[in-house]
């Protein structure tokens, strides 16, 4: 299946295009498409985009169905456990699992349909209590507990900064999930992956050794 060049939001593969050069090779693009909607995600496919972040399952599925199967799909927000048999077959990573439980029922439906999922766990640092994610210790018993579920790859960890302009703060917030990153490493080794930075902080993110930064508003404008 090839996807029209035409594109009608030529703003869209422009932004990526421009992100894409100031990213380093190494960090991974997510584009946050949610809310927005199918013709916004097939303008970024047309500017070589097929990494795509959604937070809601019935969309990412949706849109998966929709798309060309090169597209990589990754789950960014609340999971609730009655969508997973949905979003299992739709889904390559999973990276806000915020406790043990979500994370054993996702093995256990993965091992099901026979599709593993790679995951991250998601760690709250943030000043803001409406934020999602274990504390950093609760990660690493939970990453103890369950490195060796089967259908689950655990590849590392996501993570939010404070919603503010103190750069101080956003700084020190990375500078906490990288950390958390490392000690994850001591337990599984190949969970590399550290999904931090949004439009408002990705450099910061970067700085701070970001694999994988979720952009959505600096790519495909305001969300409704
Ligand atoms: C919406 C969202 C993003 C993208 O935020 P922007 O500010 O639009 O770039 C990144 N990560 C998560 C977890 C989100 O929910």
């Amino acid at each position: 299946m090839s996807m029209p060049l035409n594109s009608n939001s030529p703003q869209i593969a422009d932004r990526i295009l421009q992100l894409r050069s100031q990213l380093p090779p190494e960090v991974e693009l997510v584009a946050v498409s949610k809310f927005h909607p199918l013709e916004a995600v097939k303008d970024a496919y047309s500017a070589g985009q097929r990494l795509f972040g959604e937070s809601r399952v019935l969309e990412l599925a949706e849109k998966a169905a929709q798309m060309p199967p090169d597209c990589i799909w990754h789950f960014i927000g609340h999971v609730q456990t009655n969508k997973l048999r949905r979003l299992l077959p739709a889904v390559n990573m999973i990276e806000s699992v915020d406790s043990e439980r979500l994370l054993r029922l996702i093995s256990a439906e993965a091992l099901r349909i026979n599709r593993p999922v790679k995951v991250l766990l998601q760690v709250h640092v943030a000043a803001e209590e409406t934020k999602t994610g274990f504390s950093p210790l609760e990660l690493l018993e939970c990453a103890r507990a369950c490195k060796d579920l089967p259908a689950v790859q655990i590849c590392g960890v996501m993570g939010m900064a404070s919603n503010t302009d103190n750069l101080d703060r956003i700084n020190a917030d990375f500078e906490a999930i990288a950390e958390v990153g490392r000690k994850l490493r001591e337990i599984i080794p190949r969970a590399t992956e550290l999904s931090m930075g949004m439009s408002g902080d990705w450099p910061q993110a970067v700085a701070h050794g970001a694999t994988l930064v979720r952009i959505g508003t600096d790519i495909f404008g305001l969300r409704n």
